[in-house]
C-alpha cells in the first residue's frame, strides 16, 4: 500500500473510531456494498432484507449476486425499517439486514442488531449518508457487522465518486481482502474524466449556476463526457455494467485527503443550519425533524414534506435554491418496470407516500436566508 493511500485511511478511521486497516477503499459506495455482500457469501436465491426507501444500486449490488431483495416499509418519522414489521419478513433464506441512516438520521440500529443476532443473520450499515455522524455517541457504522460509505459528490465530504467499507471482524476482513484481488484497476480515462468532474464542479458550479450546471452535468454524462454517477444501464435494469467492480483510483484518493480536512467544520454548520430550519417549519406548524433526533442526524441534506412537488420544484429553480429531489421513488431514481428489483409500490404505502412528498433543503450553506425567504413562498404548499 503507497503513503497516500494509507494515509487517506487513517483520516477516515480516526472518525470511525478504527483503524486504517479495517477501512478498504472502492470506486463507489455501491461497489463496497457488493464486496461486503459477496464476502459474507451472499449467493443466489439469499434474501436481503432493506428499507423500502433506498438507493437503486443498493438492490442492484443484491442484483448482482442472484439474491432477492426484501423491502421493509420505513418508519413515519425516521425513514429507517419500520421495526415493527423486521421479524416477520425474516425467512430460514435472510442472510444480511441492510439498515440506513437516511438523510444523515441513524435509528434503531442497535435493535436491529439484535433481532439479528437472534436468527444469526449479519447486519450491514448503508451510512453513505451519514458519515461522520453518530448513534447513541457512537460513530455511524460502529454497531453493525459492516457499514458502507460514499464520497459521491453530494455526500459528507466529496471525492466526485467514491467510497468505501469499515469492516472490523477479522474473519469477515480476510474474506473481504480475498473478494478484492478480483477489483479492476481505474484507467487513465477513468482518471481524466474523474479531472473533469472536479473542473467542473469547482470552478463552474456556484449556487447561482446551480440549476444551469445540473442541466449540463446531466448532458456531459449522457454523452460519456464526465463521470456520471450512475450509469443509464444502472436505473433501467438490474444487470451488472461492465467495469463495476473496481478500486479506487488515485485521484480520488488525493481529493479525499484535501476535502475530508473540512467536515469538522460542515458537519457543525449542517447541524447549525437544521436548527434554523427546524425552528421555523415548527412555528409554522408544519412538519419538522424534531429535537429529540437532532443527536444522532448529522443532516446530509435537510428533509421535508410538500404537496405537488413538481410545482414547488419550479419554484426552487426560479428562486436559484439548490433543492434536492433524493428519494422521488422508494427506490431513487427508479420510476418504471420496478418488478425488476422485485419492488411493488402498493405493498410499502409510506415509503411511496413520502416518494411523493419528500424533498430536501441543502444544509451545507454559508447563508440560509435566501432559502427561509424561498420556505416563505412555498408556505401553501408544505405539508
Ligand atoms: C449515494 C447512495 C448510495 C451509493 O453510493 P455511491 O457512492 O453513489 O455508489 C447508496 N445508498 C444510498 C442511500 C445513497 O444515497
Amino acid at each position: 500500500m503507497n503513503t497516500t493511500e494509507l494515509k487517506y485511511k487513517a483520516e477516515i478511521a480516526r472518525y470511525l473510531n478504527a483503524a486504517a486497516d479495517d477501512i478498504f477503499l472502492y470506486w463507489k459506495g455501491r461497489v463496497a456494498l457488493y464486496a461486503i455482500l459477496k464476502a459474507m457469501d451472499v449467493h443466489k436465491g439469499d434474501e436481503i432484507v432493506l428499507p423500502a426507501f433506498t438507493c437503486v444500486v443498493v438492490p442492484n449490488a443484491i442484483k448482482y449476486l442472484g439474491a432477492n431483495p426484501v423491502y421493509i416499509d420505513i418508519d413515519a418519522q425516521t425513514y429507517n425499517i419500520d421495526l415493527t414489521q423486521l421479524e416477520s419478513k425474516i425467512t430460514d433464506k435472510t442472510k444480511v439486514i441492510i439498515c440506513q441512516n437516511t438523510f444523515g438520521l441513524s435509528s434503531n440500529v442497535e435493535r436491529i442488531v439484535e433481532i439479528a443476532q437472534k436468527y444469526k443473520i449479519k447486519t450491514i450499515e448503508d451510512c453513505t449518508h451519514g458519515f461522520g455522524g453518530t448513534y447513541k455517541g457512537k460513530p455511524n457504522g460502529s454497531y453493525c457487522d459492516a457499514a458502507f460509505y460514499s464520497t459521491q459528490w453530494n455526500k459528507p465530504f466529496s471525492t466526485g465518486i467514491g467510497g468505501f467499507a469499515l469492516v472490523t471482524d477479522k474473519e469477515l476482513k480476510t474474506k473481504l481482502e480475498k473478494v478484492n484481488t478480483n477489483l479492476e484497476p481505474s484507467t487513465a480515462k477513468d482518471k481524466f474524466s474523474l479531472s473533469v468532474l472536479y473542473f467542473v464542479r469547482e470552478k463552474v458550479l456556484t449556487d447561482n449556476r446551480y440549476w444551469q450546471m445540473v442541466k449540463l452535468y446531466r448532458w456531459l454524462s449522457k454523452h460519456k463526457l464526465v463521470q456520471g454517477s450512475s450509469s443509464g444501464t444502472e436505473i433501467e435494469s438490474a444487470q451488472m455494467p461492465p467495469h463495476y467492480f473496481k478500486s479506487i483510483s488515485s485521484v480520488q484518493i488525493k481529493k479525499g485527503i484535501y476535502n475530508i480536512s473540512a467536515l469538522d467544520e460542515m458537519l457543525v454548520r449542517r447541524k447549525k443550519n437544521a436548527e434554523t430550519y427546524s425552528n421555523y417549519l415548527e412555528k409554522k406548524e408544519k412538519t419538522f425533524v424534531p429535537k429529540n433526533l437532532f443527536n444522532d442526524h448529522s443532516f446530509l441534506k435537510y428533509p421535508f414534506l410538500v404537496k405537488e412537488r413538481n410545482e414547488v420544484m419550479r419554484i426552487a429553480e426560479k428562486c436559484k435554491v439548490p433543492l434536492g429531489e433524493w428519494f422521488c421513488s422508494p427506490i431513487h431514481p427508479v420510476r418504471k418496470q420496478f418488478e425488476q428489483w422485485n419492488f411493488r409500490e402498493c405493498d410499502f404505502p409510506v415509503a411511496t407516500k413520502y416518494s411523493n412528498q419528500i424533498l430536501n433543503l441543502p444544509t451545507d450553506v454559508a447563508d440560509v436566508t435566501p432559502i427561509l425567504r424561498f420556505l416563505e413562498k412555498i408556505e401553501d404548499y408544505l405539508l
